[in-house]
């Protein structure tokens, strides 16, 4: 990490960001956010979490920098008619976190950016926290102490009852098992089984302003969104969308289209790809569903020849230095990416 650094900083003070800015001109870049913290949840999982003074450096640094911050459809039509302006920026958030609603719109107001927000619907209706994300936290803050799995699920299948949940490999085994044997549970008794493990662990799943953490937005939050430059836009019911049955993945898309219609009064034809997963088999599916464009977690800029349904993105988060998010943006990784794919083919 060092030694990229230092790499990056020497090719940034030698012009070579501006070189390949002015080499890359012709591509749009979409950026993939997730969840601002509203407490240490960027120290527990910082590729899906940002601090919100990070966040704020990174729009700072777009608005300075003279980026062209578009929303998602105007620069996919600018794209389809070889108009795209130089330095195009699409910013875009999955899942729908609350914190992107308190701490990310606020500051992208402060700049006039639009942006559009993929909403995951179940988890919105049920208003309890996101099961597997915030089961992972409560071991991640309980990880100086052991836990006995039997004391929080019954299960026959013990092998080893006790966990030291010091290691992440010890964390991820108790994650696992708690989750398998809980498939069934429905959203309160899984309710019950976090609050059981945070008693018992003493982590307290609030902010220090008793707001709950790992929740997603309501319906009434999301509601606000598009009047405040948020577009919503499609992130399916369960978060998944299956590739082995079309009927299915119909389905999907259907059920998070009618729960967003409630509140959305514009076109949802855009959608994410929960996980980044997808299959090129599933793209006739899509457009019979009038999906017109599908983000995925691949890196990369999108070109006037970029398949719609398969949208590159830069996933930041707080893991991504701010050197690391400028040469991104600049294309000079971008370059990089290319050349690794020249030399890969020879
Ligand atoms: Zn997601």
């Amino acid at each position: 990490m060092a030694f990229r650094h230092k790499i990056l900083s020497i090719v940034k003070a030698l012009g070579g960001f501006s070189i390949a800015q002015a080499l890359t001109k012709q591509g749009l870049q979409v950026l993939c956010y997730h969840g601002i913290s509203l407490h240490d949840e960027h120290c527990f999982q910082p590729k899906l979490f940002m601090h919100e003074n990070t966040f704020q450096e990174r729009m700072a640094y777009l608005d300075k920098h003279g980026y062209a911050v578009l929303p998602l459809s105007t620069a996919l039509t600018h794209m389809n008619q070889k108009t795209l302006p130089p330095k195009t920026v699409v910013i875009t958030f999955d899942d729908g976190w609350l914190g992107i609603g308190t701490k990310a719109v606020p500051i992208l107001k402060k700049y006039g950016f639009p942006s559009t927000l993929y909403v995951t619907t179940k988890d919105v209706l049920n208003e309890t926290p996101v099961f597997d994300v915030a089961l992972r936290y409560l071991l991640w803050k309980g990880k100086n102490r052991t836990i006995y799995l039997n004391s929080i699920i019954n299960s026959t299948k013990l092998s080893s009852n006790s966990v030291d949940l010091s290691t992440h490999n010890e964390r991820e085994r108790a994650a696992c098992f708690i989750s398998e044997n809980c498939r069934n549970y429905d959203y309160y008794s899984k309710q019950a089984l976090l609050l059981q493990l945070a008693r018992e662990l003493g982590v307290n799943l609030n902010s220090d302003e008793d707001i709950p953490l790992f929740r997603l937005m309501t319906m009434e939050q999301l509601a606000q969104l598009p009047s405040e430059g948020m577009d919503l836009q499609l992130h399916t019911h369960c978060h998944r969308l299956p590739r082995d049955n079309q009927k299915d993945m119909e389905s999907e898309i259907t059920k998070n289209r009618t729960v967003l219609e409630r509140i959305v009064s514009g076109p949802l034809q855009h959608l994410c790809y929960p996980s980044g997963k997808f299959h090129p088999l599933q793209f006739p599916w899509l457009k019979k569903l009038g999906i017109e464009s599908a983000t995925t977690c691949l890196s990369g800029f999108n070109y006037t020849s970029t398949e719609r349904l398969a949208l590159r993105r830069f996933l930041d988060g707080e893991n991504i230095t701010q050197l690391e998010f400028e040469a991104e943006l600049s294309g000079f990784l971008e370059l990089m990416r290319k050349l690794r794919q020249i030399l890969s083919v020879n």
